[in-house]
């Protein structure tokens, strides 16, 4: 990878006088996905809110296009084309598929983000169910139509970079194939996805470079090919 589009450079993070990353050091080249795995607290949460500016970089460094980045806020960065898909997906409850997509068209407008091609109309291509549910109200959606709108708005942002946290916890098995031929669209339209999730199932889908962490620290790293050769360590870190 020449110079990556985001890293952290032996990034560490805190909330409050508690440290939850150590010395960690993450890079995502433009038009990558990369998974970011780890058990139940093992710090892949804190990782991407550090990404995105959520968290400051309390030791060691961000980079965004080779250039510091440590003091950027979150609204410089998400400006800067870093979109964070959250856990919790925080979908408006009572507004539409429909006006929650378009909330984030006026926010991007707003902010000045990036401008690009992913319009409402690409979004219901990506997701023909969303256009189907277009009239209904957030609090009326399932976990998946949830999951949906999330990253149909953040994509409408126009990213470079998408930060999805577990976007497949608790879907049912055919909604998580669909999602995953979804993320993989938002790859081949050139967005960079750094995915994060559990366990090695959804990231072997759809990732070329693995991240595994543990205790706020990254464990293990290493493509395709060195995860099949050390895959039984792989398991053994991501047991619970
Ligand atoms: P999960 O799969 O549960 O989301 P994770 O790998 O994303 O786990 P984090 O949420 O990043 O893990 O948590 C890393 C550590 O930071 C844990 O020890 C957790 O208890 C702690 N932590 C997370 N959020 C907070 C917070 N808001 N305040 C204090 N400690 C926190």
């Amino acid at each position: 990878m020449t110079s990556p589009l985001l890293a952290l450079e032996r990034a560490d993070a805190f909330y409050g006088q508690s440290q939850a990353l150590h010395g960690v050091s993450l890079a995502i080249g433009a038009n990558e996905v990369v998974a970011l795995m780890g058990r139940n607290g093992a710090g892949k949460t804190t990782a991407i809110r550090t990404l995105c500016g959520l968290l400051r970089c309390a030791g060691g460094r961000r980079l965004l296009d080779g250039a510091d980045a440590s003091r950027a806020g979150p609204e410089a960065l998400n400006r800067a084309g870093v979109a964070l898909v959250p856990d919790n997906r925080q979908v408006f409850p009572t507004l539409t598929v429909e006006e929650n997509l378009r909330m984030a068209q006026v926010a991007r407008r707003r902010a000045g983000g990036p401008r690009g091609t992913w319009s409402l109309e690409a979004v219901y291509a990506l997701f023909p169910r969303l256009a189907e549910r277009r009239a209904a109200r957030g609090r009326a959606l399932s976990g998946g139509e949830q999951q949906m709108v999330a990253i149909g708005r953040a994509v409408l942002c126009n990213p470079r970079v998408l930060l999805l946290d577990e976007p497949t916890e608790g879907l049912a098995p055919l909604v998580v194939q669909d999602m995953i031929a979804a993320i993989r669209s938002i790859a081949e339209s050139g967005v960079a996805v750094v995915l994060v999730e559990q366990n090695m199932r959804v990231p072997q889908a759809l990732a070329s470079r693995f991240y595994v962490m543990d205790r706020g620290t990254v464990c293990w790293q290493g493509d395709a090919a060195a995860l099949a050769a050390d895959i039984a360590e792989v398991e053994r870190l991501l047991a619970i």
